[in-house]
């Protein structure tokens, strides 16, 4: 059954770090509002009526953190979508291709194992550390590696698979750095060492703000460049893909899931 929409319902708020990955949410809005925060893009609206807000983070965890936090404060949000490209990890996706974040992991917490000087570097000699998010069970902050995906977006976001023509939808892990990995081998050992599918900037530093402030959440990439294709470059056509992806999840979660 579908839900009232009442004055007072809480928006969801959909994030992409640049325009080609968030201006095709914004088009689909109704009563589309232009509410920056700061210099950061923020746009708010309807979609079937709901209340949605559209924010362009930048690039990078901290940007992505900053206007998590700013967008909580302001919006109160039901919940929150992090949507947009990423890089291939695992060797069996290819562009197009969509992973929903059953999990996110932040890929530069790590502490390198005891070298001497003079003994050289081992990329490979790292120890797992996670970052620390607010843990609803512990009531504490706890150092945790892996942050797992709200089960109400992550099945609404499942639903609307057979939706999806331009690539395989797989629910799996997304690894957040800010940094962009080009070498097959470092590669193959990320996502040895940390399961990931694919490497981005934003999500897992919004996940953690999310926990911090108990709003739900859920990351969404879609494969723009894999080094297993041989290619570097990355192709930004993805982009409306992935937001057309998410506006499917978004109806979905509004209408059934909230
Ligand atoms: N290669 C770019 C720099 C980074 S772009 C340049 O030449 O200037 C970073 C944005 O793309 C971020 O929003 C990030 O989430 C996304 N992204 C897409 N593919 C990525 C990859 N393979 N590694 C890291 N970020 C990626």
């Amino acid at each position: 059954m579908e839900q009232q929409v009442t004055d007072d319902q809480r928006p969801l708020v959909i994030q992409g770090a640049m325009d080609v990955e968030t201006r095709v949410i914004e088009a689909a809005l109704t009563e589309a509002e232009e509410e920056p925060l700061g210099h950061y893009r923020c746009v708010r609206g309807r979609l079937d009526g709901y209340p949605v807000v559209v924010c362009e983070t930048q690039w990078g965890m901290a940007n992505a953190a900053a206007v998590t936090a700013l967008v909580i404060a302001r919006y109160h949000p039901c919940a929150i979508l992090s949507q947009g490209t990423a890089g291939a990890h695992n060797p069996g996706l290819r562009n197009y291709d969509i992973v929903l974040g059953a999990r996110t992991v932040n890929e530069s917490a790590w502490q390198t194992k005891y070298a001497a000087r003079g003994a050289g570097i081992d990329p490979r000699a790292l120890k797992q550390l996670g970052v620390f998010a607010w843990n609803e069970q512990q009531q504490a902050f706890v150092q945790e590696v892996y942050h797992a995906g709200d089960k109400a977006l992550l099945a609404a976001a499942e639903a609307v698979r057979g939706s999806y023509t331009q690539g395989n939808v797989l629910a799996g892990t997304i690894g957040t750095c800010d940094s962009w990995n080009c070498e097959a081998d470092r590669i193959l050992f990320l996502h040895e060492f940390y399961g990931s599918d694919v490497e981005e900037m934003e999500s897992d530093a919004v996940a953690q703000i999310c926990l911090n402030f108990h709003v739900p959440f859920l990351a969404i990439r879609v494969v723009s460049n894999s080094v297993f294709d041989g290619d570097v470059d990355w192709d930004l056509d993805v982009g409306p893909a992935c937001q057309r992806y998410a506006l499917s999840v978004a109806k979905e979660f509004l209408t059934h899931h909230t």
